[in-house]
């Protein structure tokens, strides 16, 4: 998920210094550890930043060639062991991974059998013993390292590098990206375009299911099945901040568009379709525990609450348990109640949300089971909670949380399936559910294909001064995100209510001037929203409206409409918060203001 590169090359370039150069205009991807590794000087690796791993890095250390990494860890803590490169049993075949191996466990026995010693926890280091196997019997690197990806299932960007042929380089991708720099006299592997620029301009992206083999003054791609494919490569002219962005003007917008991969990475292995199953490898340490809970807490801040108040109205209708969503820094300063049949559960990105964590240690000292559902692998949270759920969504940069929520969403979804089943959750119930999770990637697609509309609409609106954003039932919560999303980035006074709500206070705000985003997806509640339109349109409000697709009658009634694709209504909100996601961003860009970085906010909110 994080960042890789390697460098090969034939014009006498110090490779260790272009790596470490490199890996600085990878950083901004976030990461927890770095590591290089040359055929000449070996590896050093390093928690931390890259600045640390340069300490750590003697006079004379350097070479022809070598891959480095920055890792973001899924699988194992992100300590010095865990970071990559990671190295067979030989020490001769080298590796770096960005990604997911989803079968690295039975891989992992099947080598150990096999005589295998690993010295990792991650899932990448299996890919260098597998390599390993299949060199003894190949004895040919390409045909070796083809053979091995052929066993894998996951996601990879990968670089490899054999010490048998330290000029050679070999790349692979699946799902995670990978860019070929092809220079004169030397190649780059990379997984975005920024630390190749410096040296040349001409790249190959590759596509997923492919291979390339590089030396310095040749470079092949291959399919899987060993097919040659011809790439003409492109010259790009970005600037290295616009290759970061992967060619988005701001963070935000590409991980936004990230939403259809995002929610196929929380997803991915923990889907059983055909029984209507979820398996959370995550849960298993405690789910006898989790059967005979009686009562959730889920606590959170911002977007993260939000997320939290979606996953109560999922797991109380289809899981049947009684849900409390709280705010983290108010729970933690009253006396609540809590006993061993409570799970409490944390909802954060970074992991390190200090109000969050203080929740869960308050949690944790009146005896809850306490669970996380965060971002960051190794996080505080993550450690100090007895059992959770990683999004997998990727690093997230822009400081309003986008990808994230999505990907929060996702694993409610398919917690709720999880403790559901453990209860009265019928098969069938879990298998429309589960299929219609894995249908989710598409539709988003489809909403993001539109993208051009909703940049026409917010630019009609960015003059309003007030925003009112209304919903029900579960779009509830994402009326409330609306209004946040709005106000962080673009300093415009927004407000989320319930829609049933309206009539008791805020309506009275209402005029011509007074715009009100309405979301009257076709669901439960659907009649009752159409009815808060109506009473918007009697006192001049304009009303921008999401509905489901085919939807005629708000059409005829609001002044502008965003139609997304049906889904179930539990699942809807998953959907529902891209368009207002991107309302917010073109609005405040629209004002030009800087939508990565807005005032007065950080990332990571480590103060209460
Ligand atoms: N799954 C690998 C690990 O945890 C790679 C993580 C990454 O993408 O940086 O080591």
């Amino acid at each position: 998920m994080c960042g890789i590169f390697a460098y090969t090359g034939a014009q006498g370039k110090d490779a260790g210094k272009v790596l470490l150069d490199g890996l600085l205009s990878l950083e901004y991807r976030g990461y927890d550890s770095a590591g290089i590794f040359t055929p000449e000087s070996g590896s050093i690796k390093s928690p931390g930043a890259v600045a640390e791993l340069r300490k750590k890095i003697p006079t004379g250390f350097g070479g022809k060639s070598g891959i480095a990494h920055l890792r973001w860890a899924t699988h194992g803590e992100p300590n010095e062991k865990n970071a990559h490169p990671h190295q067979d049993c030989t020490g001769e075949l080298w590796i770096v991974h960005n990604g997911i191996i989803e079968n690295f466990k039975e891989l992992k026995e099947k080598l150990a059998h096999a005589g295998h010693r690993f010295a990792s926890d991650s899932d990448t280091e299996v890919l260098a013993h597998l390599v390993e196997e299949h060199l003894k019997k190949e004895k040919n690197f390409e045909k070796a390292a083809l053979a091995a990806l052929n066993d894998l299932r996951g996601t990879y960007g990968i670089a490899l590098q054999y010490k048998g042929e330290p000029d050679k380089l070999i790349a692979a991708r699946m799902g995670s990206p990978i860019v070929i720099g092809l220079g004169d006299g030397e190649h780059f592997i990379a997984s975005d375009p920024s630390p190749i620029l410096p040296h040349t301009k001409k790249v190959v992206f590759l596509e997923d299911g492919e291979v390339a083999v590089l030396t310095p003054h040749k470079h092949s791609i291959y399919k899987l099945n060993a097919e040659k494919v011809d790439r003409t490569p492109t010259e790009i002219d970005w600037s290295p901040e616009e290759a970061q962005k992967g060619g988005y003007e701001h963070f935000m917008l590409k991980e936004i568009m990230e939403g259809p991969e995002v929610v196929e990475n929380t997803l991915r292995g923990r889907v059983i379709a055909e029984k209507g199953m979820v398996k959370l490898g995550g849960l298993e340490a405690v789910a006898k525990e989790l059967a005979s809970i009686e009562r959730v807490i889920i606590v959170g801040c911002g977007t993260a609450y939000y997320a939290g108040l979606v996953g109560e109205y999922m797991l109380e209708e289809f899981a049947g348990i009684p849900v409390e969503v709280e705010l983290a820094s108010e729970f933690r300063y009253r006396a609540p109640v809590l006993n061993q049949k409570t799970a409490l559960i944390a909802i954060s990105q970074s992991g390190e949300t200090l109000d969050t964590l203080e929740a869960i240690r308050e949690g944790k000292r009146k005896g809850a089971l306490t669970l996380g559902i965060v971002n960051a692998v190794g996080s505080t949270i993550a450690r100090e909670t007895d059992a959770g759920v990683y999004n997998h969504a990727g690093p997230e940069v822009s400081v309003a949380s986008t990808k994230a929520l999505v990907s929060q969403l996702t694993a409610l979804a398919l917690f709720t399936v999880f403790l559901g089943r453990q209860r009265a959750m019928s098969e069938e119930t879990g298998k429309e559910i589960t299929a219609e999770l894995k249908k989710l990637p598409a539709k988003l697609k489809a909403i993001l294909g539109r993208t051009a509309d909703i940049e026409v609409l917010a630019k009609k609106y960015a003059s309003s001064r007030d925003f009112l954003f209304i919903g029900r039932k579960y779009n509830y919560p994402v009326a409330l995100e609306g209004a946040i999303k709005l106000k962080e980035i673009s300093y415009v006074h927004a407000e989320g209510y319930s829609a049933g709500e309206m009539k008791h206070g805020p309506i009275a705000m209402i005029d011509e001037h007074f715009p009100t985003f309405a979301l009257a997806p076709h669901d439960s509640v659907y009649e009752k929203v159409v009815s808060n339109i109506h009473e918007l349109k009697a006192r001049k409000g304009p009303v921008v409206a999401l509905v489901t697709e085919g939807d005629t009658r708000v059409a005829e009634l609001a002044d502008d409409v965003i139609a997304v694709p049906k889904t179930l209504e539990m699942l809807s909100p998953i959907l529902n918060v891209v368009p207002l996601q991107l309302f917010a961003y073109y609005f405040a860009k629209e004002k030009g203001l800087n939508v990565d970085r807005p005032r007065n906010l950080a990332k990571s909110v480590t103060v209460e």
